[in-house]
């Protein structure tokens, strides 16, 4: 029985292309004029300043931006650059400009799952402030009530089984009991070995190979 159902975002509720060609360039674009503009914010500080001393030097503010900058391009899954691009996205979520894209079916089955008494987390490597913004903001509305635990690269990489066994241990839900939804091959086969329950996403609609079970979206998931 499924207890649990812990969801991927890129590739699973929301299109790729979202977080690549609108989530990354806005941050991009906006990273000079935001680390100038709020250097002084303890937060920005805070980021700044274990970016120069992981660096071995001192950065300027332009230096720490297009540092940044290129790991946006490298798509780099860094602490720090996932910390102050949450705090670019924040600004842009509240003035409405930014809307999370989430795909047709997925807030009508959230509801229906919660509602059937099943408990629903998010796991992904954009951080877990990032994460609230996407669902506070989607395009269906406030989809964060929904959502009891949110974890990201804090509890471990998503392609390690141990980062899926702390999880497990945070939620005190059995692994047997907990569905992981990602359209990523080496996050399912992580995921099972820890003894979690899989299924691979396939959203542009051609399964590829896979020794999981899959589905296309949400509709066709047997939980
Ligand atoms: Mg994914």
């Amino acid at each position: 029985m499924t207890k649990f159902i812990l969801l991927d975002i890129e590739g699973t509720t929301s299109s790729i292309s979202f977080v690549h060609e609108k989530l990354f360039p806005y941050s991009s674009e906006r990273m000079k004029d935001f680390i100038k503009k709020n250097k002084e914010v303890p937060e920005v500080q805070k980021i700044l300043s274990e970016l120069s001393a992981e660096q071995g030097c001192g950065l300027s503010l332009a230096a720490a931006a297009e540092l940044f900058q290129s790991w946006i391009k490298e798509d780099k899954k860094h602490g720090l650059l996932k910390q102050i691009q949450g705090l670019i996205w924040k600004g842009g979520f509240e003035e409405g400009v930014l809307k999370g894209h989430i795909y047709p079916e997925v807030a009508e089955k959230l509801k229906a799952w919660t509602e059937a008494g099943i408990k629903l987390g998010i796991y992904s490597s954009g951080s877990v402030e990032a994460q609230k913004l996407l669902f506070k903001y989607s395009e269906a509305g406030d989809l964060t009530p929904l959502l009891s635990s949110h974890f990201d690269t804090k509890v471990g990489h998503k392609k390690e089984v141990e980062s899926y066994q702390n999880i497990v241990k945070e939620l005190g839900i059995p692994a047997e009991e907990i569905l992981f939804l990602s359209d990523i091959t080496e996050e399912l086969d992580a995921a099972k070995k820890a003894g979690l329950k899989v299924t691979q996403l396939f959203r542009d609609g051609v399964p590829g190979k896979t020794s999981h079970p899959y589905a296309q979206n949400f509709d066709e998931l047997e939980v």
